[in-house]
């Protein structure tokens, strides 16, 4: 173990659990049958150990395979960093600006979420991925990403090999008319292969090729994606609170000016945060550089006006186009099908005219509760999940409220509450922003 945990951390040994799922199964299926294959492919059909040029790929090959399990295991052990149980700030009464997790019964700390699949709250939590089966966050950040770009390149390293071997093997046998293409093919044609390539070699080097190419393309997108979130140091769940916050900003015509508080000014500052030659990433998790124009709670502010605010105006979306519930609809456009969201979570069938309630979402998907009729409401159904955001439009805010099933269980009592938690919220608001005027400079990056 203590040669192992040189290479991989283990936080905890029952970490190891985290392997038994469909995710890390698949993806660890996918390593082994590319890499072996390439390795394979390479000694004994393509590129000869005895030859300079053949042992450097052999190194890359095998190169290649520790880099990509090295970021993956890290990503998978090391984990994103979970909040401790019970936490609460240092200062008593920052606690008002903060959200209680009841599961972890402790204060939620700015830009942490609590998962439900790993029943903890995640620093800087991101997402859930289940290829590593745990969260993306904070402290696997780095890792993870490295994986999704070493994947990408050693999969279209294995995919020219694989390319090659059957194009040098089948050259030989079969004449594909090609007078007009000239390559050299003495080197081949000296190769005496270790053994014939038959056709089960044929089929299986035929199979890792469309595996190399598939994750070429699916990790390769990933990790633009995760690019954009670092670059902007703004995970994906804080790209949406943003989104609701322009909108409730807008609603309200409050004059409020927001400004996401953890992008450090400039794309390196950023990437510098995340990437270090430790492998750890700077800070503690709980406490965050921020913009001179904000402060330690401007986010979880926003979050508490956000959930105060959902009571009072629900954001509706209404059903333009009948949905399934496929995880990856070919009907529903290109970046619907390639952008699926990588999660567990279900897919909700829709049917033209349903009401939902979205409460999170990317460019291409949304996640929220369908509107359900008395009759399931009694019943304590519920139907909760991701649909194509092509398939729903926004409903306007007087026409949402005048329909809305939770507006009306509201009692007049609870809306005049949440309705005064909105105001109180501003005025929270209001005095930080006169306190950042007058102690501006005392907010260091
Ligand atoms: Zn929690
Ligand atoms: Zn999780």
């Amino acid at each position: 173990m203590n040669f192992l945990s040189t290479f991989v951390t283990f936080q905890n040994l029952h970490e190891v659990r985290r392997l038994c799922h469909w995710g890390p199964v698949i993806a660890l299926s996918v390593i082994a049958i590319c890499s072996t294959m390439a390795i394979l492919d390479s000694i004994i059909w393509y590129w000869p150990l005895d030859t300079t040029g053949g042992s450097i790929n052999f190194i890359m090959l095998l190169n290649w395979s520790v880099l990509i399990l090295y970021n993956y295991f890290n990503a998978m052990f090391v984990g994103p960093g979970y909040i401790p149980l019970g936490w609460k700030p240092e200062n008593q009464q920052d606690t008002q600006y903060l959200q209680y997790c009841r599961v972890c019964q402790g204060y939620k700390s700015p830009r942490s979420h609590h998962c439900r699949k790993c029943n903890r709250c995640v620093m800087k939590m991101d997402h859930h991925c289940p290829w590593i089966n745990n969260c993306c966050g904070h402290l696997n950040h780095a890792y993870f990403t490295s994986f999704l770009l070493l994947a990408p390149m050693g999969c279209s390293h294995a995919a020219i090999i694989f390319i090659m071997t059957m194009y040098t093997q089948l050259y030989e046998r079969i004449s594909f008319g090609w007078s007009t293409v000239k390559i050299d093919m003495s080197a081949v044609r000296q190769f005496q292969p270790l053994m014939p390539f038959s056709v089960p070699a044929f089929a299986a080097t035929l199979f890792a090729l469309g595996l190399a190419l598939g994750t070429t393309i699916a990790v390769g997108m990933l990790f633009f994606i995760q690019m954009k979130v670092i670059l902007r140091n703004k995970t994906s769940i804080e790209s949406w609170i943003e989104e609701k916050a322009k909108d409730r900003i807008q609603h309200y015509q409050t004059g409020e000016d927001f400004t996401f508080p953890y992008d450090l000014g400039t794309r390196w500052l950023n990437f510098k945060q995340v990437f270090t030659w430790s492998g750890t990433p700077k800070g503690d998790g709980i406490e965050w550089p921020v913009h001179p124009k904000c402060h330690q709670h401007t986010l979880t502010i926003e979050q508490l006006k956000q959930k105060a605010d959902k009571r009072v105006r629900s954001v509706q979306y209404r059903a333009v186009e009948d949905y399934n519930g496929a995880c990856c609809p070919i009907s529903k456009g290109l970046q619907t099908f390639f952008r699926t969201p990588c999660t567990e979570e279900p897919r909700i069938p829709l049917n033209k005219g349903d009401t939902i309630l979205a409460t999170r979402g990317t460019k291409w998907w949304m996640y929220g509760d369908k509107v359900l009729n008395e009759e399931h409401i009694t019943v304590g159904e519920r139907v909760r999940g991701w649909f194509p955001r092509r398939c729903v439009e926004k409903c306007h805010y007087d026409t949402a409220a005048s329909d809305s099933t939770s507006v009306k269980k509201l009692t007049p009592g609870l809306r005049h509450a949440t309705l005064s938690t909105v105001w109180r919220l501003h005025l929270i608001s209001f005095y930080y922003f006169c306190k950042n005027k007058l102690l501006a400079s005392n907010y260091i990056n």
